[in-house]
C-alpha cells in the first residue's frame, strides 16, 4: 500500500484504470519524491516532522481534544459541551494531525509514532455511534449538544454544526493513514461515518436534504471513492455540489447564494470557497462534467485578476473571513488566512491537472513561497492565522489557537509538498517546482529516475539529472515561471515596473536547446533520454519592483519588491528608522546579502532541529528616505539604507513595524507626524494588549466600512465598564476628546458603546467627570467629539460602557 500510486492531494490516477474519467494529468505522489535534507524545503520538512506535528499532537492532549471522544463513549446530561468543547469542529484537529503524521510515516518510518496514532484511533473509534455517526459535539450529550449542533442530526449543518466538515477531514486523514500504513483501522471508521451520511443525507424522501455548511467533504468523498471504488461516495459529493444554492440557506458567505455552476465571482468565506472549487474540479474530473470546470475557470480568472495579494494570499477581509469586492486588497487588515492559502494551492494544482498549463503553478508557487509558509514560523513552532502585508506590531505568531484550523492544516500540507514537484501525462513529464530531490516516476508504465540539484529560490540554476530510465523517449516539460516571463501573476493585477522579460537558458549535456515555450507555458525537451543526461536550467534572477493595477487603492503609489519567487518586506528589526514613514527611490538599485537562519529559530527548538544551520536567507538593501513633518509643519527627509527580508521570515524577532508595499510616489508616503498629547502619553487599559498603542497612532478610518488601520478592542470581555488612561509626563490642559469607535457588526463581537465619558485626575489624584458641553455622540466609523470645560491634569480616562453581550473597541482616541 505504501507505494500505491495515489497522491494525497488528488487520487486521480487510481481511477484512470477503473473508470473512463479522471484527471488527464497524473500526479507523481510525494512518496516518490525525496526532498534532500540540506535544502530550503528539506529544512521545512524537518521542522514539520520534529516540531509542528509533535506540537499538534501534544495540543490535542492538553486542549482536551481526545477527552471529547472519551466522554462520547459514556454520554451524560451533566456535560456542558459549550465549556468542554469550544468549537463544533474540534474533532478535526486530531484528524488533520493524523493525516500529516501519516505522510511523515511514509518517508520516515517511525514505530513509536505509528503506535501513538493507533492509540488515538482507539479513542476515536470508541466514540462512534452504532450506526456510524461520529460527531462528539452531539454524542457526548445528545440532550444538550454543542449550541452550534442543532437539536437533531443535520438540522444545523448548513449553519454551524460542521458535521460534514468533520466527515471531510476524517476521510482525508483516514485515506492518508491507510495509504501510509496499510492498516484499515481509520479507513473503516471513516467508511462507517460516510455510509451513515450517504444513508441519511441526500435528495430522497426521508433523507435530510442539506449540503455542507463548510465545504471539504466534496473532495474527501472523491478520495474515498477512489480508495474504495464505491461509486456512492462520488454521487454524494456530486449531490453536495448540485444542491448547493437550492436548499434552505442561501448566502454568499458559504457560496450557496446561487447554484455552483452559475457562479463566476469568488465570494464569501475564502477557505470554504477554495475547498469547494477544489471539490468541483475533482467531481468534474471523475464524472467528465464540464459545467463545473467552466464555473471554476471563471472564478479562477476573477481571483487572479482581482482578488489575490502579491503574496498569493486570498480572503481580503476578516468580515466573514472572506473575499472582498474586486480590487479590494487592504494590507494591514488583509486576512489571508493560512488555510485559504493552502486551499488556493489545492485549487491551482487541480486546475493544472485538468488543463496542463504552467500558469496555475505560477499562482501556486507564489502562494507557496510567500503567503502560505508565512503561516508557520521557520522553526515550525509559531503560527499565523491571518497573514497581513503590513503591521505595526499588533500581529504576532502564536504557539497555537483556540480555533486551531491553521496549525493543523499546516501539519497536513507541508509533508505533502513533495507531491507537487512533478506530474506525468503519457510520455510528458512535467517539472513544475524547483527543489533539490531524488525521485522515481512512472512514465507510460516504466520507471524513470530524476533528480534536481538547486539552491532555488535563492538562485535560478537548476540541474535536472536523468538516472535509470526504462521509458526511453519522453518529453520533459520544464515550467518557465511567470516571474521570468515578465508576469507576476497570469493577469493584469500586478506588473513589473521594468517591463522586462528575464533571460533564461537550457542545455542538455552542455548543448544549448531551444528555450521557446509552447502555449501551455512549458519548454519541452523531447528526446531519447539516457542514464546520466543532465539538463541545466538557468533563470536570470534580478530584484524587481512590482506595481499593482491602479484599481487597487491600497497599493497606489507603492511598490512591492521581489526576487525570483520570493516577495520581500521591510521590517523594523533590520532598519534603524520607521519603515512606515519611508519612501523608496524612483529608480532603486539593490544589493544582496545573506543572513543565517539562527535568529529566526527559537532557542528552545534549536536542539530539536539541525538542518537550519546550513541554510541562509538572501536579504536585500536599497536607498530610501524617511519623511517627517517638523514642528513648523515642513516636510523633512533623510536618506537611509533600507534592508529587506523575505516576507515569510517576518515576525520572528519581536514586535514591530513591517511593510510589503513601500511608498515610491511622494503622495503615497506617510510622513511621521509631530508628537501629540496622546502619542506622548503612557497608555494603560482595563485589558492590557500590544494593540493598545494603535489608538494614538494618528491613523483614523476613512468611513464606517474602513477597517484597514489598527485598532484596539476589549473582546472577549463583554458588557460592563472598561477604561483606558493617558498619563502625561507633566500636567497638561485638555478641553476636547475625539474617539473613532470600532464596530465589526454583523460578524464580529464588537459594537459601538452603550455610553462613554471622559474623566480627569484632580489635584487630589481622584478621577472626576469632565464638564461636557453636551451629550456624548456615538457613531460608527466617524469622529465622535466631545468638548468640555478645560482641565489641567496629569491624566485623562476614557470610561466605556459596553453593550450587554458585546465588546467595544476603538481605532483612535485623540485628546486636545
Ligand atoms: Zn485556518
Amino acid at each position: 500500500m505504501v507505494a500505491m500510486a495515489m497522491s494525497m492531494a488528488v487520487a486521480a490516477n487510481a481511477a484512470t484504470k477503473s473508470s473512463a474519467h479522471g484527471y488527464p494529468i497524473t500526479p507523481v505522489p510525494f512518496t516518490s519524491v525525496k526532498v534532500l535534507d540540506n535544502s530550503f524545503w528539506g529544512q521545512r520538512l524537518e521542522t514539520s516532522r520534529r516540531v509542528t506535528i509533535p506540537l499538534a499532537f501534544s495540543r490535542c492532549e492538553t486542549e482536551g481534544r481526545y477527552k471529547n471522544f472519551e466522554r462520547a463513549t459514556h454520554p451524560s446530561k451533566d456535560y456542558d459541551i459549550e465549556k468542554l468543547m469550544p468549537f463544533s469542529f474540534d474533532d478535526t484537529d486530531p484528524y488533520k494531525t493524523i493525516e500529516g503524521a501519516s505522510y511523515i510515516l511514509q518517508t520516515y518510518p517511525d514505530k513509536k509514532l505509528k503506535a501513538y496514532i493507533d492509540s488515538v484511533l482507539d479513542i476515536i473509534g470508541a466514540a462512534q455511534e452504532p450506526d456510524g455517526y461520529l460527531y462528539t459535539a452531539r454524542t457526548q450529550n445528545p440532550w444538550h449538544p454543542h449550541p452550534w449542533s442543532g437539536d437533531k442530526r443535520w438540522v444545523a449543518e448548513e449553519d454551524l454544526s460542521h458535521e460534514l466538515y468533520n466527515l471531510g477531514h476524517m476521510v482525508e486523514g483516514a485515506v492518508a493513514h491507510w495509504q501510509a500504513t496499510g492498516s484499515r483501522k481509520f479507513l473503516d471508521i471513516a467508511i462507517r461515518y460516510a455510509d451513515c451520511v450517504v444513508r441519511e443525507v441526500g435528495p430522497k424522501a426521508g433523507q435530510a436534504c442539506v449540503v455542507p455548511g463548510h465545504q471539504i467533504a466534496e473532495m474527501a468523498l472523491c478520495k474515498l471513492y477512489l480508495a474504495t471504488g464505491n461509486r456512492k461516495y462520488l454521487d454524494e459529493a456530486r449531490f453536495f455540489l448540485d444542491y448547493r444554492g437550492k436548499t434552505s440557506i442561501k448566502q454568499e458567505y458559504s457560496q450557496s447564494h446561487i447554484p455552483v455552476v452559475e457562479q463566476s465571482e469568488a465570494v464569501g468565506h475564502a477557505v470554504r470557497a477554495a475547498y469547494m472549487y477544489a471539490g468541483m474540479a475533482d467531481v468534474a474530473a471523475l464524472t467528465g462534467d464540464s459545467a463545473y470546470i467552466k464555473a471554476i475557470d471563471r472564478i479562477w480568472d476573477n481571483i487572479v485578476s482581482k482578488k489575490i495579494y502579491i503574496t498569493g494570499g486570498i480572503g481580503a477581509t476578516s468580515n466573514g473571513e472572506a473575499f472582498g469586492p474586486n480590487y479590494y486588497l487592504p494590507n494591514m487588515s488583509a486576512y489571508c488566512e493560512t488555510c485559504a492559502a493552502i486551499g488556493n494551492v489545492y485549487v491551482n494544482y487541480r486546475l493544472f491537472l485538468l488543463h496542463g498549463e504552467s500558469k496555475y503553478f505560477d499562482v501556486l508557487e507564489r502562494t507557496l513561497y510567500n503567503g502560505l509558509i508565512s503561516g508557520v514560523s521557520m522553526d515550525g513552532g509559531g503560527f499565523f492565522y491571518p497573514n497581513p502585508l503590513e503591521s505595526m506590531g499588533q500581529h504576532q505568531r502564536q504557539a497555537w489557537f483556540g480555533c486551531a484550523c491553521c496549525p493543523s492544516n499546516i501539519c497536513r500540507f507541508l509533508p505533502s509538498l513533495p507531491g507537487y514537484v512533478y506530474a506525468v501525462n503519457g510520455r510528458n513529464v512535467y517539472v513544475n517546482l524547483f527543489l533539490a530531490n531524488h525521485s522515481e516516476l512512472n512514465v507510460a508504465g516504466r520507471k524513470v529516475a530524476l533528480s534536481q540539484e538547486t539552491q532555488y529560490p535563492w538562485n535560478g540554476d537548476i540541474a535536472i539529472r536523468v538516472g535509470k530510465n526504462t521509458a526511453g523517449r519522453f518529453a520533459m516539460k520544464i515550467r518557465i515561471p511567470g516571474w521570468v516571463k515578465g508576469q507576476p501573476l497570469p493577469s493584469d493585477l500586478y506588473s513589473y515596473t521594468d517591463g522586462k522579460r528575464l533571460g533564461y537558458t537550457l542545455t542538455v549535456n552542455g548543448k544549448a536547446v531551444d528555450p521557446a515555450t509552447t502555449p501551455d507555458g512549458y519548454c519541452t525537451i523531447d528526446r531519447q533520454w539516457k542514464n546520466g543526461d543532465v539538463v541545466r536550467v538557468h533563470f536570470d534572477m534580478e530584484v524587481r519592483t512590482v506595481r499593482a493595477n491602479n484599481k487597487v487603492e491600497a497599493d497606489r503609489g507603492q511598490v512591492s519588491i521581489e526576487r525570483g519567487p520570493i516577495v520581500y518586506c521591510a521590517e523594523w528589526k533590520d532598519n534603524d528608522f520607521n519603515v512606515m514613514n519611508s519612501l523608496i527611490n524612483q529608480a532603486p538599485s539593490f544589493s544582496l546579502s545573506t543572513m543565517s537562519y539562527d535568529p529566526f529559530i527559537a532557542d528552545s527548538l534549536k536542539t530539536r532541529l539541525s538542518l537550519y544551520k546550513a541554510q541562509k536567507l538572501t536579504t536585500l538593501s536599497t536607498q530610501a528616505q524617511t519623511l517627517a513633518f517638523d514642528a513648523q509643519g515642513q516636510l523633512t527627509t533623510k536618506a537611509v539604507s533600507m534592508n529587506l527580508i523575505p516576507y515569510f521570515a517576518w515576525a520572528h524577532r519581536g514586535r514591530g513595524n513591517m511593510k510589503v508595499w513601500i511608498a515610491q510616489d511622494v503622495k503615497a508616503a506617510r510622513p511621521a507626524t509631530q508628537a501629540s498629547l496622546a502619542s506622548e502619553a503612557t497608555i494603560a487599559s482595563s485589558s492590557p494588549s500590544p494593540t493598545l498603542m494603535s489608538i494614538a497612532d494618528g491613523l483614523v478610518p476613512a468611513d464606517e466600512a474602513d477597517r484597514s488601520m489598527p485598532y484596539f478592542h476589549w473582546w472577549p470581555k463583554q458588557g460592563g465598564t472598561q477604561w483606558i488612561t493617558y498619563t502625561f509626563k507633566e500636567r497638561k490642559e485638555v478641553k476636547s476628546a475625539t474617539v473613532y469607535w470600532f464596530d465589526d457588526q454583523p460578524w464580529g463581537g464588537c459594537k459601538v458603546p452603550q455610553s462613554w465619558k471622559v474623566q480627569y485626575k484632580d489635584v487630589q489624584n481622584q478621577w472626576q467627570d469632565v464638564a461636557a458641553d453636551g451629550p456624548y455622540p456615538v457613531r460608527k466609523g466617524q469622529a465622535c467629539t466631545i468638548s468640555f470645560a478645560p482641565v489641567t491634569t496629569a491624566a485623562v480616562r476614557l470610561m466605556v460602557g459596553q453593550p450587554e453581550k458585546y465588546s467595544c473597541g476603538l481605532f483612535e482616541w485623540i485628546v486636545k
